[in-house]
């Protein structure tokens, strides 16, 4: 099959040329999809997005009129998506539900010692050659408690390192995970995991139950001095009140790999540009608050398992006309 591919990067492409090799052809863009980028599509049996492109209605209907009937996300979170329209103009959507939990939980991770131990603070010290070491205090991991929103494949990953770590697990979701309950997680209401846990990480995804879960009245349920993690989906937040409870320093840190206005700005390139959105400025500018810009996924493993899975996804449409990872 004809097959565009959007948002195509550096770091995809090799993978994705190498799953696909005699079975699809591949038609590689940078442009994200959008009403404007949609018009391209013209020609292609089916087109491929990432996970910040807009799947919206007025999209999906250009797409319709192109007589696109397969959109194949590189992508587990699929909030991006307007799986109704989809539905109504009969365009199947299939995702990656998984392609490495391991790698976002370890990005979690990373992120909660990289700032709990002042890594990047330290290395700017060490480069100007100043040794000391009174600004770089951290504390043990060892018997904190964590709070985790969401155990599925990622949060249980998690909660498995956190385990080696021996801590306390706390969790809230709408449903068990028997996996998490081998672990010793512990599942109790949100407000429970929020006042009692001395680290929180978000493992949800991103729907109309989960739009601000993290409002200003929940930081005021959070344990002072408590740090956050939020590599699911930035809108789980509320930007605002996070930024209230920094300044309150009712949390003593955050570690964000997802913002809740990313889209447009991360995966692109704005450097000598002037960005005017204030939140993220203002998030920038916090020395307690550690920002990447939504590469929690970005492993080889995960890289190799969303190339195959798509192809396989698209693959199967043809034969099927449907595929094993479709959302509706
Ligand atoms: P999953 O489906 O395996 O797990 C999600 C869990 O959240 C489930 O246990 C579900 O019951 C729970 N949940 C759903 N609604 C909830 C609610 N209202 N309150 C509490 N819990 C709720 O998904 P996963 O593979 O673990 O991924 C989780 C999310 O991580 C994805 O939806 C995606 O948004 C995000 N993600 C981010 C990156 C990144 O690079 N930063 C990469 C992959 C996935």
């Amino acid at each position: 099959m004809k097959v565009l591919v959007y948002s195509t990067h550096s770091f995809d492409r090799p993978y994705l040329e190498k799953a696909a090799q005699g079975i699809h052809q591949l038609h590689f863009v940078e442009d994200a999809l959008d009403k404007d980028s949609a018009k391209l599509s013209t020609g292609y049996d089916v087109v491929s997005v990432f996970s910040n492109d807009d799947v919206s209605e007025g999209v999906l209907k250009i797409l319709h009129q192109n007589n696109i009937r397969f959109v194949a996300l590189r992508s587990a979170g699929y909030n991006h998506v307007d799986l109704n329209a989809a539905k109504n103009l009969n365009i199947r959507v299939a995702n990656v539900p998984e392609y490495s939990p391991y790698s976002v939980a370890e990005h979690a991770v990373a992120m909660l010692m990289a700032l709990n131990r002042k890594l990047y603070f330290s290395q700017l010290l060490f480069q100007l050659q100043d040794f000391r070491l009174d600004p770089l205090v951290g504390f043990d991991v060892h018997k904190k408690t964590v709070g985790i929103i969401g155990t599925g494949k990622i949060g249980t990953a998690f909660a498995r390192i956190m385990k080696g770590f021996g801590c306390t697990l706390l969790a809230y979701d709408i449903k068990e995970n028997p996996d998490a309950l081998v672990l010793g997680v512990q599942y109790v209401s949100l407000d429970d995991l929020l006042s009692n846990s001395d680290i929180i990480s978000i493992h949800c995804p991103l729907n109309s139950s989960t739009y601000h879960l993290l409002s200003e009245k929940k930081f005021s349920k959070i344990k002072k001095g408590s740090i956050l993690i939020n590599t699911a989906r930035g809108a789980v937040i509320d930007t605002s009140a996070l930024i209230k409870a920094i300044e309150s320093e009712q949390i003593s840190g955050a570690c964000l790999d997802v913002y809740e206005f990313e889209k447009g700005l991360y995966f692109n390139d704005k450097r000598n540009k002037v960005i005017t959105d204030d939140l993220f400025l203002k998030l920038k500018s916090f020395p307690n608050v550690l920002l990447t810009a939504h590469q929690a996924f970005l492993t080889k493993e995960a890289l190799q398992n969303i190339a195959t899975t798509t192809i396989q996804n698209m693959t199967e449409w043809e034969k099927y006309g449907k595929s094993s990872n479709d959302l509706w």
